[in-house]
């Protein structure tokens, strides 16, 4: 696997730190827990969308695109990193929203939604819960081409095969990093919404002929539904990094008991999970992706699957921001 011939941007010029966990490990009285600090990537507010943006930006400026469209929920991350960077390259940045959660939008929400127009995000365009969020893009591409510009699209979550390259290439920075430290991990743990994370982890893992399980915890779908998504992005992104050999389908493990009621929507895990992270570590999490991804590690160690002797490495994608939309959420656990 050779990921230097694919154009970048250059958004990331060093390793994001690999950081052991020492007092959760300890209350959780499990395995050792490491923290890759993906939250800290450059980027406006930090997050793993910045990995995929590095390829997809050198695309849509090799395209001479003078706009970008992408998409994401009312609080998307991703939308946030998005407008960060079409703001540094100079380009026009417009926004579908997936109102997934029936009156979420709020025109005035803090959090991602503030750095949206912060960063001049210029057009918002909110839909309905359910839509066909690829025709929604391309509704929106097409009347920026009627209009005479030359838009570049982005899916949700920046999961294509391109932007999944970001976590092969992350795959192989763990994997690097792992071997100065003289650790051997067992398992990588991950949210799992659009499935780029995962399937780019998955592609690199075996481009490196690393066999490294790699469990997703689903933050949206059923298990059966996004271990295929996952698998099918994780196929078309191997192949594009060139690999020779094919991911296999038991190699796509998903975990779907810790979404709740659904995307977005706070759990007990999740607050515990957050709680506990900022506690013991002084670390962050967000509501929607690492908190449940965290409430998911901590229960399979409950469980027994995770266990004392071994090493397991939680992916901190970011995500932070979304916090201060939730506030109620925390406080009223706090009975405040
Ligand atoms: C987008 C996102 C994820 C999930 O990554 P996918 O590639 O969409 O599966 C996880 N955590 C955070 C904070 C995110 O913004």
């Amino acid at each position: 696997m050779n990921l230097t011939v694919f154009p970048r941007r250059g958004y990331i010029q060093s390793p994001t730190p690999l950081e052991a966990a020492p007092k959760l490990s300890q209350l959780l009285n499990g395995p050792n827990i490491y923290l890759k600090r993906d939250d800290l990537l450059p980027g406006a507010g930090g997050g793993s969308k910045t990995r995929k943006l590095d390829f997809l930006m050198a695309e849509a400026l090799e395209q001479k695109a003078d706009s970008i469209v992408t998409c994401g929920a009312v609080q998307s991350n991703h939308c946030r990193l998005t407008a960060g960077a079409a703001a540094r390259e100079g380009l026009e940045c417009l926004l579908v929203l997936e109102e997934r959660v029936p009156d979420s939008y709020k025109p005035r929400a803090s959090g991602n939604n503030l750095l949206f127009h912060l960063l001049g995000a210029s057009t918002i365009r909110v839909v309905p819960g359910g839509s066909d969020m690829d025709a929604e893009t391309a509704k929106s591409a097409a009347s920026l081409r009627d209009a005479g510009k030359k838009p570049y699209v982005i899916p949700g979550g920046g999961s294509n095969p391109l932007g999944a390259l970001g976590y092969a290439v992350c795959a192989e920075e763990l994997l690097q990093q792992c071997f100065f430290l003289g650790l051997r991990p067992d398992a990588v743990v991950v949210a799992s919404g659009s499935a780029g994370t995962h399937a780019g982890l998955l592609a690199g893992f075996a481009g490196c002929n690393a066999s490294l399980a790699v469990h997703g915890i689903s933050v949206n779908r059923p298990r059966a539904a996004q271990e295929d998504k996952v698998y099918s992005l994780a196929a078309k992104t191997a192949k594009l990094a060139g690999l020779r050999d094919r991911i296999a389908r038991a190699d796509v493990v998903v975990h779907d008991g810790y979404v709740g009621p659904g995307y977005s929507f706070p759990t007990a895990g999740m607050r515990e999970a957050v709680t506990m992270t900022a506690r013991t570590e002084g670390v962050l999490l967000d509501p929607v992706y690492t908190g449940k991804a965290m409430a998911g590690l901590i229960d399979l160690i409950r469980k027994g699957v995770f266990h004392k002797g071994q090493d397991v490495v939680f992916m901190h994608t970011g995500g932070s921001p979304a916090l201060y939309v939730y506030e109620d959420e925390f406080l009223a656990a706090r009975g405040e």
